[in-house]
């Protein structure tokens, strides 16, 4: 037994199933998961001493690569003046005034500690300045796991083999309506079955837990517009878009304004991060200003609070990095589509900036359905060759490929050159 096999014989004699979060046990693509000793840059090292080219990126938020010196620094430095106060800091005040100044929505904002803790305080809010309950989600996408979003839930949820999880009581559930990603009509005729009771619609902007689906063109302002139209709330969660399409995430980019934006992962630099903001008036519901109660011991915790906010400030200074982010995740796809061409396989390849996946379906895909014709199997082969050849993609087909401002085009041409290789394997 190599080291991380080792480690995980270990891990699921104390830890449920060995980890700390399901899709890493890559029960969805079989073989045994990886414990990784470092990561640098687009690298990540094992504790076997293999090295990969990272396209995971811890889910998303390092958007600048493993381990940059000024965020590290910038913890560190924070680290030394001590790890929690559990009273207010200079940080979170400079990192709310940052959030606010980048996405025009947000007049407010609010910090938690991960995405789940967002989507559920935002959910909180909009039933609390509503006054409704029932909350329209899409199938497929995934909000994290509190109780309420757990149903038709994208990610991990999705090849766990349980569509909804054990445990949410169906009192939680009933107030969860799902609507089809990109059909707007679904979300129409909810919104006529129950007139007057829906407080809110929870979308991906682009769906990025059923592999990545792009929002079709109108879809995002026909949310809108619906929500306007019947005084609901629109929610968009950029727990993984939020400055990554952009520095004003994809409502900058789609051009399309919510009511509540919630956050985590890139905010935190790889710190336990989430947050919550909008309009003023909604976001003034909350505790102590409102009587929606939301708290937490940990929130603006000041070494999170730096790395975050050192993370932002780059971006900030540099928006070329988006540019070229942006640009290399199109020549990604490009080029990938043309190998799927070539090779006849059959796949589809999705994507916008620098989020792409490789759908193994002839179909299009463009919702839950669509993406659920794909192949798991073939997946979890082309996943077992690429990690034997040093790439480390998500070990589920419904997840994205993330890139980060450090992948180089010699790391992208790499990998193009081993998928290219995996399909002339097949073919033989
Ligand atoms: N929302 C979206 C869109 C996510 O992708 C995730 C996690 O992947 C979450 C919410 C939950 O965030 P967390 O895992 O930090 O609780």
């Amino acid at each position: 037994m190599n080291r991380s096999e080792q480690l995980f014989e270990r891990a699921k004699n104390v830890i449920p199933g060995g980890v700390n979060s399901p899709v890493r046990a890559f029960q969805a693509v079989g073989g045994r998961p990886r414990f990784i000793a470092k990561a640098e840059k687009e690298m990540i090292t094992d504790v076997d001493g293999n090295t990969y080219i990272d396209y995971i990126g811890s889910w998303g938020p390092m958007i600048l690569g493993h381990n940059h010196p000024a965020i590290r620094e910038a913890a560190m430095e924070a680290a030394g003046r001590g790890l929690s106060f559990g009273a207010s800091c200079p940080a979170e005040v400079e990192m709310a005034e940052l959030i606010c100044q980048m996405v025009p929505s947000i007049e407010l904002v609010r910090m938690v500690n991960s995405g789940t803790e967002a989507v559920m305080s935002a959910l909180r809010v909009a039933r609390g300045y509503t006054g409704k309950n029932k909350i329209i989600k899409f199938e497929g996408c995934y909000h994290g796991h509190c109780d309420s979003m757990l149903v038709k839930a994208g990610s991990g949820v999705m090849t766990s083999g349980v569509p909804d999880s054990a445990g949410v009581p169906e009192g939680c559930a009933k107030d969860t309506l799902t609507a089809v990603y990109n059909d707007a009509d679904s979300v129409r005729s909810l919104f006529s079955q129950f007139p007057g009771e829906i407080a809110a619609v929870i979308v991906e902007p682009v769906a990025a837990n059923m592999g990545v689906v792009v929002p079709k063109e109108g879809f995002l302002s026909e949310l809108r517009r619906i929500c306007d139209e019947e005084k609901a709330l629109l929610i968009f969660d950029e727990v993984i878009t939020g400055f990554r399409l952009g520095f004003d995430g994809a409502q900058g980019y789609y051009g399309v304004t919510p009511d509540l934006t919630t956050f985590g992962k890139i905010i935190g630099a790889g710190m336990p991060v989430g947050a919550y903001g909008g309009r003023r008036e909604i976001m003034e519901m909350v505790s102590p200003v409102g009587s929606v109660y939301q708290a937490g011991t940990l929130s603006g915790n000041p070494v999170a609070m730096a790395a975050g906010l050192a993370q932002l400030h780059i971006l900030k200074e540099n928006p070329k990095i988006y540019e070229e982010m942006n640009a290399m995740g199109d020549y990604f796809r490009a080029e990938l589509s043309q190998l799927v061409k070539t090779a006849g396989a059959p796949c589809r390849v999705t994507g916008v900036g620098s989020l792409s996946c490789l759908f193994f379906t002839g179909e299009e895909v463009v919702d839950y359905r669509s993406a659920k014709t794909s192949d798991v199997s073939a997946f979890a082969d082309y996943f077992r060759y690429m990690l034997a050849h040093g790439i480390y993609v998500a070990p589920s087909q419904f997840e994205a490929i993330f890139l980060s401002s450090v992948h180089t085009k010699e790391d992208v041409d790499r990998t193009l050159t081993v998928i290219e290789d995996y399909w002339k394997e097949k073919a033989h």
